[in-house]
């Protein structure tokens, strides 16, 4: 298990290697923020970059990328075709705005942002073709729930490698991980600090104080011990760096299983079942 570092990939279904860890841009909403917290990640060892054409920070990212000097290659770059611009050729144009923002060639991972009915299974096919032409290396969904799956998987020639799902202590998604582990799918989990929302949970401060470490660095190895990719947010370089500081400790099988018992089903963001933009 400590094995795992800052480096350390999942294997998509097709092979491709994507960052365990990753930084996530949600909210970053000024260029200058922005530059500070993706040239931080990149320096401190991020490689995986997350973003969407909804976060309105695209550009911003492709220029983050050009100043930081690595080459693309170094770099795991994600981002979503937003609600509004499902179905096939809405979702070509999409993806095609989405490079030209970001000056990029290709995209590591595009995602279906949110499993819009009666467009989604179009979405996808849109999402195969670019795959197949080679202009994304991995393709998956988010916020699908399993009965958006099974009803994807009908249609689709090619499985989602990644469900990018709300996902924390709070809200541990077992069904749908067992779901994905069964179809060789990797989970990803958005908030998975729960936006800030466990800092004062007496178990989680318990267990930090056990470990030296913070909350947020013991929930984020909770995650990576239960094999899920994490993209937790921050703008300040010193909570990407302890972000991402989850090397040196070990989480053990009691304190998982406590940290499980915290279950609660409780969402902080929108339930995929029920949503309305
Ligand atoms: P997170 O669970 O990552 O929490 C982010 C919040 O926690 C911010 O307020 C941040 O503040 C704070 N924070 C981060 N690290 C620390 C720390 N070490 N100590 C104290 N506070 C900390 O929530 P997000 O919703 O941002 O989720 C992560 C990413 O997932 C998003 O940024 C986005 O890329 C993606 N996402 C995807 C969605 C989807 O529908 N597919 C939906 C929502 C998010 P500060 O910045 O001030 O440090």
């Amino acid at each position: 298990m400590n094995k795992l570092s800052l480096s350390s990939t999942a294997a998509l279904s097709n092979g491709v290697k994507m960052p365990r860890i990753g930084l996530g841009i949600f909210k970053v909403e000024k260029e200058e923020e922005l530059l500070t917290a993706v040239i931080a990640a990149i320096e401190i060892g991020y490689r995986s970059i997350d973003t969407a054409s909804i976060y309105g920070n695209e550009e911003w990212v492709g220029e983050a990328i050009r100043q930081s000097g690595f080459n693309r290659e170094e770099l795991f770059i994600t981002s979503k075709v937003w609600n509004s611009d499902q179905g096939y050729e809405a979702t070509l144009k999409a993806f095609n705005t989405s490079l030209k923002k970001m000056g990029l060639e290709y995209l590591d991972l595009y995602l279906i942002h949110w499993p819009v009915e009666g467009k989604y299974t179009e979405t996808w096919r849109a999402l195969e073709d670019l795959y197949k032409d080679g202009k994304i290396k991995a393709i998956g969904v988010s916020n699908f729930q399993i009965s958006h799956l099974e009803n994807l998987l009908k249609t689709a020639e090619i499985k989602p490698m990644i469900n990018q799902i709300e996902l924390h202590p709070k809200l541990a998604q077992t069904e749908l991980r067992d779901f994905a582990a069964k179809h060789d799918m990797h989970i990803e989990a958005w908030a998975p600090l729960m936006q800030g929302g466990l800092f004062e949970n007496g178990v989680l401060n318990e267990l930090a104080a056990k470990h030296g470490k913070s909350v947020a660095q013991i929930v984020l190895r909770w995650h990576l011990q239960n094999g899920i990719i994490v993209i937790p947010k921050s703008t300040k370089p010193h909570r990407i760096k302890e972000n991402a500081d989850l090397f040196d400790f070990e989480l053990s099988q009691p304190e998982m299983e406590l940290i499980d018992s915290l279950d609660a089903h409780l969402r902080v963001g929108p339930d995929p079942d029920n949503f309305d933009f």
